[in-house]
């Protein structure tokens, strides 16, 4: 820890978050605060025609007061890329273009570090390299073994990125050393088998970190920041020990690390990071613990969503800065409505990853399901109406609210109607879910920007086609959303059939053994609303029991390699079984950096998944099933309760009444298509359509 930098939060009594505010004094150079934009591959990376993009996107959150943007990784050689060619940062050219990057943050005072990640084993081409030669479990590629006059050109290569990073405008650059990557792969006894001069020993794992950190220093001088991404937990077995990474951060910083940016977990851990389930600054200690073993400033990352939490952190423990990439990505002016005391006005970060994380994985371009205009901050843009109209928007659910708040921003008169007390619609119920319930961020979110944009809203009004036609409004936009589908099966209007909205949102009893027909988004959630206790929200202790984490770091004691022990999930409160008629694993459409949770946490709770299902009929005994076409193995789940989760059906009957009244009608999310509805394509087609309206 240097506690010559933290600035008292005395010295600035008018700030609202005096610490998250203050600024930074690096020596060298000063942040104006101290929230730093963490590393996001967007995919525009990969394409070097895609410049002007990484540079609007940049550049939006630098004005939107972000004192510090680490880009998305960039290989230092052909390599390290993830995929052959893509993202690399190795010529003069690549760094020539970059200053339309560096020029668009540092315009608005922000500082700005060229990440340089080598995949190492991550790599998804057979030309993969590592410390030793083994398979990571997330590419089907076996990567080779890296022979000593590899490692020794790849730190002259690091060496080389940072100088060029240094020509094209970076105020510096960070090292990638944690998420199981390269240098990661040399610090592990689970990858690194190594007898040679690269491993065998802790010491020896840490020498290409080290070397990589002495020659960069060499190459760029003193004047440029020198960032290292160091895992402070590796969530692997055989991973690091807290003594190792002490050692690790000591040498790193004796050899010219300027700051410290943490970092929790490899992307094969199967322990849960940065889902929404994970409690709000679940590793913090791990970043406070190391803050007081070195003296340059160390960031918290993961998890930290709001500038309060963030304010807190700061305060109370040794850690100086504070790192976000999606809350960023799901508000570009957070910074700016921190420091204007409108916290409340955030769009705050769900911690979904269903546009970001997602769509990196899946190697599509980076955007937020909250905020649709990440990434497509030249195509998607909400402009000042040049003609106010009058528009009514029907239905509060994700796709109303979008369209009614973005229209109401550009100008528009806005009068929003929802039939039920309040807005949220299918937010409502993802909310009541354990682990989601910072869903309830986006309904906050939503009501204050409805009230900021003087946005009319009528609750409990159930309005009809001749009404909206009679009110005179320009436009009229559908968004009413969705109806649970209730599927055909004898018996289903048994009084123990119930469907999903029964049991989450109006809190209908449920009886101790349950049959949840569907096992898509929703039958996931469901189940694991059904096998938590009755108040669902993990506190810190019992999720690290659940997820087998040990406790942080005590220096003295030391802990577990890797930090995982055995998990002791608490038991369920019910058996549940959950069905599916298609055959094969449950749960393959989950979304790909959550959907493994989701399947690890109900296998914990020990809800009977069965697929190949054929619902028979329900009656007082229970839910009657067979297997496959030919309806065989017939069985009797004797439960008190079915659940329907069935999917959902469009209600768009208002928008075809309009049409064939000549009212100017559009329509919306769910309306528009039930099938896959999820709230990104709702918010994204809201926010078009106001755009074009
Ligand atoms: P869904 O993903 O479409 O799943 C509904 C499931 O019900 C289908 O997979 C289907 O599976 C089954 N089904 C469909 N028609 C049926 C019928 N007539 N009889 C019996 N079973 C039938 O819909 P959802 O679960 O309601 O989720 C809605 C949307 O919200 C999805 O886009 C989802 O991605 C999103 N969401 C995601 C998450 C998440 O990722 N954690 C959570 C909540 C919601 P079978 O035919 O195989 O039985
Ligand atoms: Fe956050 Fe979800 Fe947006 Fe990603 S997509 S930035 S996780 S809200």
């Amino acid at each position: 820890m240097n506690t010559s930098i933290r600035r008292p939060a005395a010295e600035q009594p008018a700030l609202p978050y005096p610490n998250l505010l203050s600024e930074l004094d690096l020596g060298r150079t000063r942040l104006k605060n101290r929230v730093v934009m963490g590393s996001m591959h967007t995919g525009y990376e990969d394409y070097p025609w895609m410049i002007d993009k990484l540079a609007a996107y940049y550049g939006e959150r630098a004005a939107g007061g972000v004192g510090l943007i680490v880009t998305g990784g960039y290989a230092p050689n052909y390599l390290g890329s993830t995929v052959p060619l893509f993202g690399q940062f190795t010529t003069k050219l690549v760094a020539k273009s970059h200053r339309k990057i560096t020029d668009a943050v540092h315009e608005h005072g922000a500082k700005i570090l060229l990440q340089i990640l080598h995949t190492g084993r991550y790599a998804f081409h057979p030309l993969a390299v590592s410390a030793s030669a083994t398979s990571a479990p997330t590419t089907p590629f076996r990567a080779w073994k890296m022979p000593g006059w590899l490692i020794r050109s790849t730190i002259r290569d690091y060496a080389r990125a940072a100088k060029l990073a240094k020509a094209a405008g970076y105020d510096g650059i960070e090292v990638m050393g944690g998420e199981g990557y390269l240098i990661n792969q040399f610090l592990a006894p689970l990858t690194n088998k190594r007898t040679d001069e690269w491993g065998g020993t802790p010491q020896k794992r840490r020498r290409f970190p080290v070397e990589i950190t002495r020659q960069i220093r060499a190459a760029v001088g003193p004047d440029f920041i020198l960032q290292f991404r160091i895992s402070l937990v590796d969530y692997v077995p055989e991973g690091q020990t807290w003594e190792e990474i002490v050692a690790l951060a000591k040498e790193l910083e004796e050899a010219g690390v300027d700051i410290f940016n943490t970092d929790i977990g490899w992307h094969e851990a199967r322990v849960p990071t940065i889902v929404t389930s994970v409690p709000s600054g679940a590793f913090v200690e791990y970043t406070h613990a190391l803050a007081q073993q070195v003296d340059v400033p160390v960031i918290a990352s993961n998890r930290i969503n709001m500038p309060e939490a963030a304010e807190q952190i700061l305060a109370e423990t040794d850690v100086d800065l504070i790192s976000m990439a999606r809350p960023l990505l799901a508000d570009p002016n957070w910074v700016n409505k921190a420091k204007a005391g409108q916290s409340d006005l955030i769009n705050t970060c769900i911690a979904c990853n269903q546009a970001c994380l997602d769509h990196a994985f899946a190697h599509k371009t980076v955007s937020c399901l909250l905020n649709p205009r990440a990434g497509r901050e030249t195509q998607l843009q909400l402009l000042p109406t040049r003609k106010a109209k009058k528009v009514a928007v029907v239905g509060a659910g994700p796709a109303g609210l979008a369209t009614a708040v973005s229209l109401a921003e550009r100008g528009h008169s806005v009068t929003l109607i929802e039939g039920d007390d309040r807005i949220g619609g299918q937010f409502l119920i993802a909310s009541k879910i354990p682990g989601k319930e910072e869903f309830r961020h986006t309904l906050r979110y939503f009501q204050k920007q409805l009230e900021h944009h003087k946005v009319q809203v009528r609750l409990n009004t159930r309005i009809t086609a001749a009404q909206l036609s009679a009110e005179g409004f320009d436009d009229v936009v559908v968004a009413t959303g969705v109806a649970p589908r209730m599927p055909r099966i004898p018996g289903v209007e048994h009084p123990m059939v119930l469907s999903y909205a029964d049991v989450v949102k109006e809190g209908k009893p449920v009886g101790k053994r349950v049959a949840v027909i569907g096992a898509g988004g929703i039958g996931f959630d469901v189940s694991e609303f059904l096998t938590t206790e009755d108040s669902p929200t993990l506190h810190l202790k019992e999720w690290r029991q659940e997820w087998g984490v040990s406790d942080p770091v005590d220096p003295a004691r030391g802990g577990p390699r890797g930090g995982i022990v055995a998990p002791k999930p608490g038991p369920s409160p019910r058996e549940v079984y959950l069905l599916a008629r298609t055959p094969g694993p449950l749960g393959r459409k989950l979304g790909k950096t959550s959907g493994w949770v989701h399947r690890a946490a109900i296998k914990a709770k020990k809800v009977v998944q069965l697929s190949g299902v054929n619902y028979e009929k329900i009656d007082d005994q229970g839910l009657h099933i067979t297997f496959g076409e030919e309806h065989k193995d017939p069985r009797v789940l004797e439960v008190d309760n079915v659940v329907i989760c069935a999917g959902q059906e469009s209600q768009r009957g208002l928008y075809d009444e309009l049409v064939a009244k000549g009212v100017r009608a559009h329509v919306v999310g769910g309306a528009l298509l039930a099938g896959e509805l999820d709230a990104k394509r709702a918010i994204r087609q809201g926010t078009e359509l106001a755009a074009a309206l």
